[in-house]
C-alpha cells in the first residue's frame, strides 16, 4: 500500500530506517526518559549515529538532501517510539533550516557538514519571559558593540529545548533601535561558548514531553557577532515565519500524529487482548470501545491526510501555502489530544494505572498544543487570514 505522505523509494527507506531505530532504541528508553526526566541520551545519539541531524541538509554538504516529506515521516516514526527526542529533533530540524537558508550567517557551509556528520545538534531559542508565547516580538534587544565586531544582548529566554546538550541556538532579539518589537532579527548562539554569561534552570519537570531538557536561559551581555546573524538585521520575522514556522509546523504537526498512531496502536492490542474470563468475551467485543477506536484512526488518518496535502503544497508553493501550514498544524494538535483522549477512556485503569504507554502518550500530546503558535494563536491566525486580516 502507498505510503500516506506519497513516499518515494529512498524516502521509504530513510522511513523505514528511523521506524527501526524508534522500536529497537527509542521506545526501549522511553519510559525511563520520562519517569526521570531525563533527556534521552541514548536515542539521540542513535540519531546522530545514523545520520539523521543532517536529513534535510543539501548532499553536496554530507546530507541526505531531503524536504518536508521525509522529515515528516522520519518524524512520526521517532514520535511512536519517544515523542521526546521527536521533539528534540523537530527542533534541531527547524534550527538547521533557518541555518541552511540565512544569507547572512558566516561559515554556516562548515556548520552543515558538522551537522551532517552527526556532531552539532541546535535548536531554537525564540520564547522569551517578557513576550512569553508571542515569539514573534522579542523583548530583548541587540546593542551594538564595536569591540566584538557585533552586538551584544541580555536575555530572558523561557524554554529552551536540549538546553544544555545543543551546540547552537537559533536565537531572535530586536535589531538595534527597533521601533517595535517586530523588528527583529535572528543570531545563532554557540552556549558553551562563554559560561560565564549564560545561566540555565537546573532541570525540567514537565508534564509531557519530560525528556526534552527545555531549561529557562539567561543571557547576560552576550556578544553576537556580524558574522552570527542567521537574517540580516530588522529581518528577523522573514526567518521566523518563512523557514522556522513551516518547519516546526510539519514537524510537530507529523510529531502529532505519530503520538496519534502510537495510541491507536496501544488501544487496538490492549481491546484484542483483554479478556472478560467470566463470559468468555473480551473488550473488543463491547460497542463502545470498538466506536472509540474507531474515531482515534478516522481523527489520525484526517490529520494524516491533510499534512500529506500541505507537503505537496510547500514543495509546489503558492498563496494558499501558509494557511495549509497553520490549518495542518492545528488539525494535528487537536487530533493527538482528542485521539489520546480516547484511548484513556478506551484502555480503562489500564492505562491510568500505567500498565500501558497510553498514559505517556497522553501527557505528551498536551505539550503541542501550549508550544508556540498555540491552538489558540493558530486558531486566531487562521480566523484572520481567511477574513483578509494581517496576522500581526
Ligand atoms: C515541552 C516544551 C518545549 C518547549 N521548547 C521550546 C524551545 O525549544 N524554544 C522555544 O523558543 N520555546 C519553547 N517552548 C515554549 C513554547 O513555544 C511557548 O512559548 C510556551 O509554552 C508558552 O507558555 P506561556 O505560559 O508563556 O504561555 P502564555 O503566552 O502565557 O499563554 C497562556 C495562554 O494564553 C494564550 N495566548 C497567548 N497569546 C495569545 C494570543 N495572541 N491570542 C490568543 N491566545 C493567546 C495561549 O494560547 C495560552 O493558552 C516549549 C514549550 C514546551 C511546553
Amino acid at each position: 500500500m502507498p505510503h500516506i505522505y506519497g513516499l518515494d523509494a529512498a524516502t521509504t527507506q530513510l522511513s523505514n530506517q528511523a521506524a527501526g531505530l524508534a522500536s529497537e532504541v527509542l521506545a526501549k528508553h522511553a519510559a525511563d526518559v520520562d519517569a526521570k526526566a531525563r533527556f534521552p541520551e541514548e536515542s539521540v545519539a542513535a540519531l546522530a549515529k545514523a545520520g539523521f541531524y543532517g536529513l534535510c541538509v543539501p548532499a553536496a554538504l554530507g546530507g541526505k538532501g531531503q524536504g518536508p516529506r521525509a522529515f515528516a515521516a522520519v518524524v512520526e516514526e521517532l514520535a511512536r517510539g519517544c515523542a521526546s527526542t521527536a521533539m528534540i529533533y523537530v527542533m534541531h530540524v527547524s534550527a538547521q533550516q533557518a541555518i541552511g537558508t540565512s544569507p547572512t550567517l558566516q561559515g554556516k557551509d562548515e556548520l552543515l557538514r558538522e551537522i551532517a556528520a552527526g556532531k552539532h545538534l541546535s535548536t531554537l531559542a525564540l520564547s522569551e519571559k517578557g513576550s512569553r508565547s508571542q515569539f514573534w516580538a522579542p523583548v530583548s534587544k541587540l546593542t551594538a558593540a564595536p569591540s566584538v565586531d557585533g552586538f551584544t544582548t541580555s536575555a530572558q529566554k523561557s524554554w529552551v529545548t536540549s538546553a544544555r546538550r545543543a551546540d547552537s541556538y537559533v536565537s531572535t532579539a530586536q535589531k538595534p533601535g527597533a521601533a517595535s518589537p517586530l523588528e527583529s532579527t535572528t543570531y545563532l548562539m554557540r552556549p558553551k561558548a562563554h559560561p560565564g554569561q549564560i545561566k540555565m534552570s537546573a532541570s525540567f519537570d514537565g508534564l509531557g514531553l519530560r525528556g526534552n531538557e527545555s531549561l529557562s536561559v539567561t543571557l547576560e551581555s552576550w556578544p553576537v557577532a556580524k558574522a552570527d546573524l542567521v537574517s540580516a538585521l530588522g529581518e528577523g520575522a522573514k526567518t521566523k515565519l518563512e523557514v522556522i514556522l513551516p518547519w516546526f509546523s510539519v514537524g510537530t504537526a507529523a510529531m502529532a500524529n505519530g503520538l496519534c498512531r502510537a495510541a491507536v496502536e496501544a488501544t487496538a492490542k490492549h481491546l484484542t487482548e483483554t479478556k472478560f474470563e467470566h463470559t468468555g468475551t473480551g473488550l473488543r467485543d463491547l460497542p463502545t470501545l470498538r466506536a472509540r477506536l474507531a474515531q482515534m484512526s478516522v481523527r489520525t488518518e484526517q490529520a494524516r491526510a491533510l499534512l500529506a496535502y500541505t507537503i505537496g503544497e510547500m514543495e509546489n508553493p503558492s498563496a494558499t501555502t501558509p494557511l495549509f501550514v497553520l490549518q495542518t498544524r492545528l488539525a494535528s494538535l487537536e487530533a493527538a489530544v482528542d485521539v489520546t483522549d480516547l484511548a484513556m477512556k478506551a484502555c480503562g485503569g489500564a492505562a491510568f494505572s500505567k500498565q500501558l504507554p497510553v498514559d505517556r502518550i497522553f501527557r505528551d500530546a498536551r505539550a503541542g498544543w501550549v508550544m508556540a503558535p498555540t491552538v489558540d494563536h493558530l486558531n486566531d491566525f487562521v480566523g484572520k487570514a481567511l477574513t483578509g486580516l494581517p496576522l500581526f
